[in-house]
Order: structure tokens, then sequence, then C-alpha cells
């Protein structure tokens, strides 16, 4: 038996870690069953029920493959400009339909439809507002839900009735803006979820710290903490956008987590090269040398532009900034070796919410990339 699959059955058992029961039955009779290759896809809704009186179904997959095991829920798209898992999800639906030897898996591809249909983070933002001016409309925070808060707790409410709490494992899928490499998040020394954040391919890792237990709404991965289960975050790189590079990624991400609690068969695909942990001491700021107009310069030996999680030499050249003052070409270049976790200035740090934030002119001594060493 190989380790993780050993951990997992000495962290959780076969059955999963203490969720409520599985309602199938309920389930079973109200929803309809599509038979897909070796195991059933079910197509469900969970309905919430809005203040003004009126209701959204949001639908959801659950497939079952009618053998005792953990059951996985990925659930992507909280915030509605972070869309890049809801392809991951469509994709992972269509192995677990072929493939799922074990237990069941839950996928959301859309959790927050009302902020999607808006296209913005959260349903009550207008333009260039980040999540800060959100009042209080941000889903992640709103776990368990409330059925007499707002429409976004009322949302998260429908959810878990309907999916969260049925649910032993949890992937919250998030997307960074594209300045920013994908990583993964978890709570340090939370040995379940430590068992899932194993299992990511992305090539950062960021630890939390253990936060207390709360009386009060919060996120996803803290509930599935509080009921005894695992949840983890993974936040891609780029909102408002679809790259295939990214979805990839994120399929093998959740293949892998599944093949760690022997929902798949297979070992884990393992992270090419070294997995980082994004840690202060380890992260190198590199500044604007000038103002002007900053241009990145080309992956080694390619005619690709440099990305976040790209590697970058000590000394290798990033781009340049054409000075605003004197027109001259000022190089800017990779004082260490390590991992691009940023490329390109975020003004103002509001580059999800606003077009000029992700301007290429730069400030001298703005932020123009972050390299995080080994
Ligand atoms: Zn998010």
């Amino acid at each position: 038996m190989e380790p993780n699959r050993r951990n997992f059955l000495r962290l959780a058992g076969t059955a999963g870690i203490g969720v409520v029961g599985s309602g199938w039955g309920r389930y079973a009779a109200r929803a309809g069953a599509v038979s897909s290759g070796a195991n059933t896809v079910t197509l469900d809704h969970a309905e919430a029920k809005f203040e003004d009186g009126g209701t959204l179904r949001i639908p959801f997959w659950r497939i079952e493959s009618g053998v005792a095991g953990p059951s996985l829920l990925a659930l992507a798209a909280q915030h509605g400009n972070e869309v890049q898992g809801v392809e991951v999800v469509r994709r992972l639906k269509e192995v677990c339909a072929r493939q799922l030897i074990a237990g069941s898996v839950w996928l959301v591809p859309m959790a927050n439809l009302p902020a999607i249909r808006v296209r913005r983070h959260s349903v009550d933002l207008g333009p260039e507002q980040p999540n800060k001016f959100s009042k209080g409309h941000n889903m992640q925070q709103a776990w368990p839900g409330n059925p007499e808060g707002n429409d976004t707790e009322r949302l998260a409410y429908a959810l878990d009735r309907a999916v969260v709490r049925h649910c032993s494992h949890a992937v919250d899928i998030h997307c960074w803006n594209h300045f920013l490499a994908a990583e993964t998040l978890v709570t340090r020394g939370h040995a379940p979820s430590e068992l899932l954040s194993s299992a990511t391919t992305t090539r950062f890792i960021n630890y939390l710290p253990v936060s207390p237990p709360l009386d009060k709404a919060s996120s996803l991965y803290d509930l599935m903490h509080r009921r005894g289960g695992a949840g983890i975050v993974i936040e891609f790189s780029g909102q408002y956008q679809m790259q295939e590079r990214q979805v990839q990624l994120g399929l093998t991400c959740m293949m892998n987590i599944a093949k760690a609690l022997g929902l798949l068969a297979g070992e884990p695909e393992p992270l090419e090269g070294p997995r980082v942990e994004r840690t202060p001491a380890k992260t190198h700021t590199v500044l604007a040398p000038c103002s002007g107009v900053f241009m990145t310069a080309l992956k080694k030996g390619t005619t690709e532009q440099l990305i976040p999680a790209d590697f970058v030499e000590q000394g290798q050249p990033l781009g340049h900034i054409l000075r605003e003052s004197d027109l001259e070409t000022v190089p800017v270049v990779a004082p260490v070796s390590g991992y691009l976790w940023q490329l390109n200035a975020c003004h103002g740090n509001v580059c999800d919410a606003s077009l000029p934030a992700q301007h290429p002119y730069t400030e001298r001594a703005e932020t123009l990339a972050l390299i995080v060493t080994r």
C-alpha cells in the first residue's frame, strides 16, 4: 500500500470522517440519475430561497461508485471572477464517471452563480471594487450559511444542506489574479488536509496558521475542519479567464487527490521539480528601477513570455522598462535564482477588480516581481 493511502486510512477510516449520513435515497427519489460509463452520475440542485421570496437552483453532480469510501467535494467559483475551476470540475466529472472505484465525488462547478452572472468577485460589487467593498456578500466567509441571512448566506446554506455536509473532504477552488502563480493553501499541521495538499501539483504551497474555533461564519475549509473533515484551497493563476495550462494543472491536482484518497486507481502524478513553500524569508522583491512601461522578457531559448511559476536564474532578464524621462531601455534582472511568485506590478493591490491596476506603466520602486527561493 502506498504511503498516502495508508495515511488516509489511519487518519480517516475508509468510510470518511464523521459526516452527515449520505442521504442517497432522498436524492435518488427526486434527482435524475444518468448512467455514464461505469458509474452513476446524478445531476441535482441546491435550492436557495432568497430574501425576496424567489429561489435559485444551483446545479451540481454527484457520482457514486457504490463502494464505501470518502466523499470528495470539488467546489469552484465561490468568487464570480475566479472561474477556471469551472472547467476543472467539468473535466473531473468526465474522469470520475468512468474511473471512480470507491466513495463518491460531489462536484459544484458554479457555486456562486449570482456573482458569476454579474462577472464580479461578489454579487454586490460595482466597477473597480475589490473584495473589501462587499457588504457581507463574500461567500468564502459565509459558511455554513444562514437561511435567514442575505442572499449569499442563503446560497451557502443551501449548498451546505445539499452538498457540503455530506462530504468528508473538500477542495475549494479559487484563482489569484494572473500576475500571481497558482498555489495550494493548507492549514499547517492539519493532517487530513495535508494529505490533500501533498497530492496537488501547484509549484507553490502556503501554510496557513491554525485558527481558533469560531462561533461565527467562516471559510469552507474551516467548516470542514470543525466537522472533523479535511479541506484545502487551491488558487489558480488568472481571474476573468480560462487558460488551458491552468485547467490541466487543476485536473491533475484533483485526480491526484482522488488517487490519494483511494477514489481513483493509480499513484498520484508527482510534481516535476521542487514544491516551494512561500514564506517571507524566502521571498525576494524586485523593485522597478525607474518609471516607465514594463515589458516582460521571454523564457530562455523560447518565444514565450515569462509567466508566474516559471523558474529564473540569478541575472536572468525579467524584462525591461522604457524609462519615461529619457526613453532609455532599463533592464530588470532576477537578483536570485528561484520561482516567480509574482510578475508585473499590481498597482494599488486591486488588479482583481481594475484594469488600470494591471497597466504596464510602472512607477519607480513599485514591486515588479517576487521570486521565491527553494
Ligand atoms: Zn477567491
